[in-house]
């Protein structure tokens, strides 16, 4: 019997005694069979969700219409959702009804690849109607039942097959895999957010070159245009830090440079990531595949930019050639040159002091010498900066 933490046997139990049925099923069981340790715990039951909601004392109605209730125990969450078959898919995304059963076999039956169609009692009996273990020792990813109508009801499948290909470093089943190049163009149907989130488990996987296979079937064809010219292959992100931003950035900088997209920052908006994400990632996704060397340079960049996305460029840079932005970045940050107007040894309120009037011509004053300190960092003295205002007042009021 595999180890449950005391939360979810507890759950379990309580289910058990109550007269339902309850098991462990999806991701835990395939990690288990996998011989890993599960990072989150489902549970599928008999009971109603109105059932579990009086058996436990603490709930959360998360996807009460999915027949999902988490049920709080001590510090722990686990997710439990009564056992159901989807009805017809309206919008080949959501189940038009949720019809609850009370056969294990039928709920297993919805699920989408062998692997994650199996389930897991207390006593450590495993349920397993399709072949999944079969399948996991295989490396195999294989639709429960017909693959084209499962693509054809959720294409969110099409993505999840590749993600888990990618997570997991399996092959994908020739009939599966037929099926996805006959429906890829459900894919369409999917909301920004539900493809951001397949894509970025791509990307932070261990073989973003998945990538590859996603573009290939023309699973972002909303998105990315036709790839132009060759281009990095995607299997180099594994190199980046597993952030989402560098990963992102990573991402977008290969499609521009392939010409498949014109513009990263709208491109990541257009994928619904936040404006913070879109613009330090996409912006980081322009620069890198021409990012500068030079010191005075990069401290233009910065100045312009900020420092967030020339870092993540400067991260990025290397796909393309490049690994001297980054030394260079680290030494304009450790060595403390000034590119930025905050760093100036003067402030507006000195340029006050000494004549200028309120209004833009301040901004202007402080950026232009800030570009001259960007050339020659000794500049960066209150006297020196003083002296150098007083000029720029006499020149832009003669
Ligand atoms: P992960 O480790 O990524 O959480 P998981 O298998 O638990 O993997 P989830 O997205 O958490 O994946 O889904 C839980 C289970 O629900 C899956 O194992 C699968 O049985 C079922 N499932 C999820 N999405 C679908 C879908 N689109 N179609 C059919 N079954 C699905
Ligand atoms: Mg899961």
């Amino acid at each position: 019997m595999p180890n449950l933490p005391s939360h979810v046997k507890y759950i379990l139990e309580i289910l058990e005694q109550a007269g339902h049925g309850a098991y462990l099923v999806g991701g835990p069981v395939r990690d288990f069979v996998m011989g890993i340790t599960p990072k989150d715990w489902d549970i599928a039951t008999s009971a109603t969700p109105e059932v579990v909601q009086t058996l436990f004392p603490r709930t959360i109605p998360t996807g009460i219409r999915h027949g999902t209730v988490t049920v709080l125990v001590a510090g722990d969450s686990v997710e439990v959702t009564t056992f159901r078959q989807d009805g017809a898919y309206l919008d080949h995304r959501r189940p038009e009804q949720v019809a609850y059963v009370t056969r294990l076999e039928d709920d297993l039956a919805r699920r989408d690849f062998t692997m994650n169609a199996m389930a897991l009692d207390l006593r450590g009996k495993r349920t397993d109607p399709f072949g999944g273990q079969k399948d996991i020792i295989a490396k195999c990813i294989r639709t429960v039942g017909d693959p084209a109508a499962r693509f054809a009801e959720d294409a969110l499948r099409l993505f999840r097959a590749l993600r888990f290909s990618a997570q997991l470093g399996f092959a994908i089943d020739a009939d599966t895999r037929a099926a996805m190049t006959e429906t890829w163009g459900r894919a369409r149907t999917l909301s920004a957010e539900r493809v951001r989130d397949e894509v970025e488990k791509v990307l932070l996987s261990p073989r973003p070159g998945v990538m590859e296979d996603v573009l290939a079937l023309g699973l972002l064809s909303s998105y990315v245009g036709p790839l132009a010219k060759d281009t990095v292959p995607f299997v180099q992100l594994s190199a980046l830090s597993a952030t989402s931003i560098s990963r992102w950035a990573g991402a977008a900088a290969i499609l521009a440079e392939a010409g498949a997209i014109a513009d990263p920052v709208v491109f990541l908006q257009t994928l619904r990531h936040s404006n913070t994400t879109s613009t330090i990632a996409g912006t980081a996704g322009t620069l890198a595949s021409a990012l500068p060397t030079d010191p005075i340079a990069l401290k233009r960049l910065l100045s312009r930019y900020g420092s967030a996305p020339v870092s993540v460029a400067a991260q990025v840079a290397p796909l393309f050639g490049n690994q001297a932005s980054s030394y260079v970045l680290e030494q304009i940050f450790s060595s403390g040159e000034p590119y930025c107007v905050e760093q100036l040894a003067i402030t507006g309120g000195d340029l006050l002091t000494i004549g200028f009037t309120p209004g833009p011509n301040i901004g202007a004053a402080l950026s232009a010498l800030l570009e001259q300190v960007i050339v020659e960092s000794s500049l960066n003295q209150r006297e020196e900066l003083l002296a150098l205002a007083k000029e720029f007042l006499q020149e832009n009021t003669r």
